[in-house]
């Protein structure tokens, strides 16, 4: 069976004073249905726009995504309301992606209503009481207002409102940072239990690695704007290639002491996203670069089954 999602050289760039912000440069993956592939990196590498592209928040500036088979970068309006229908997402900060003055059931029953999903009231109010089950909410909150609930709890409105379309693929973004470690723990289950039983596909955004660990079943790794290895989750986690995995997971404190690594701290300037100058955009930070570096772009290539990275020189920084 294809995947469920496929994304062939994604580009999303923005328009700025000085020329184009590449902020999305050419990233394909795929991930297959009931699948989590969980992006990390650093703030600014375009892990969110990414995501945005995806559920067609943002307008993509080239590449391909092809949905069910289906490619679904250039739809009409039509086809482009069904297609959103099926692609939801989670936001960072639930508050921010909440309206504060409709009541909780209110904002549950926003994207029914919408897509005039219920025949009548009674099937609409059944639909969101059933839908505040699902997520952990007490019913006697249906009348209240976000502002009066904890972040947990608005985070679970957010949950049930991408989920009351019945969507096959979430992007959840940042769907824990804002929160306390022992709610993190308790939405990451929830995310969890609600894959299970309705098969859904995650994407999963974080600049957090330990916090996709356990939920991911592929870790994709983005750098300004390049995907720059990609790898199943206890793969990626036993063997990291490229150098800003490497430092990206030097800085994972250890439980034990024997697993004691010493933290790599990137020096350098970070290359602009504005128009980046042709070659790795690692190059400035890396250990390893050589002249080649500064003026080739590394791709993706495959290092050992399933196991991609984008280095020249990733054999010779490993051993491989
Ligand atoms: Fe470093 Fe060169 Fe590899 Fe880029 S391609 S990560 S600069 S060694
Ligand atoms: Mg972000």
């Amino acid at each position: 069976m294809g995947a469920l999602l496929e994304v062939t050289d994604l580009k999303k760039y923005f328009k700025v004073p000085q020329g184009a912000l590449h902020a999305v440069d050419g990233v394909s993956f795929s991930l297959g249905e009931g699948k989590t592939l969980g992006i990390v990196g650093e703030s600014g590498c375009g892990k969110s726009t990414l995501g945005r592209v995806l559920v067609h928040l943002l307008e993509s500036t080239g590449g391909m995504v092809r949905f069910e088979g289906r490619d679904i970068t250039r739809l009409d309006k039509k086809e482009l309301k069904h297609s959103r229908r099926n692609m939801q997402m989670i936001f960072q900060d639930p508050y921010s992606s909440i309206n504060p003055r409709m009541t909780v059931s209110e904002i549950i029953a926003e994207p029914l209503d919408i897509y005039q999903a219920c025949a009548n009231r009674e099937e609409r109010n059944r639909k969101v009481a059933a839908l505040m089950d699902t997520v952990g909410l007490a019913q006697r909150v249906a009348d209240s207002y976000p502002h009066e609930l904890d972040g947990g709890r608005r985070q679970r409105i957010g949950i049930a409102r991408a989920l009351a379309l019945s969507p096959k693929f979430i992007v959840c973004d940042e769907p824990v940072s804002a929160l306390d470690m022992s709610i993190q723990a308790q939405i990451l289950n929830l995310l969890q239990d609600l894959q299970k039983e309705m098969n859904l596909t995650y994407l999963f955004i974080t600049h957090d690695l330990s916090v996709v660990k356990h939920i991911s079943n592929d870790i994709g790794v983005m750098y300004l704007g390049n995907m720059v290895e990609n790898a199943g989750s206890k793969e990626l986690f036993a063997h990291h290639y490229h150098p800003y995995t490497k430092a990206l997971l030097s800085a994972i404190p250890r439980p034990k002491l024997h697993q004691k690594q010493e933290r790599i701290l990137l020096k350098g300037e970070i290359t602009s996203p504005i128009n980046p100058k042709p070659g790795c955009r690692f190059a400035p930070r890396c250990a390893y670069a050589k002249e080649r570096c500064h003026c080739e772009q590394p791709q993706l290539e495959e290092v050992s089954c399933g196991h991609q990275v984008a280095c020249h020189y990733v054999r010779e920084i490993n051993s491989l």
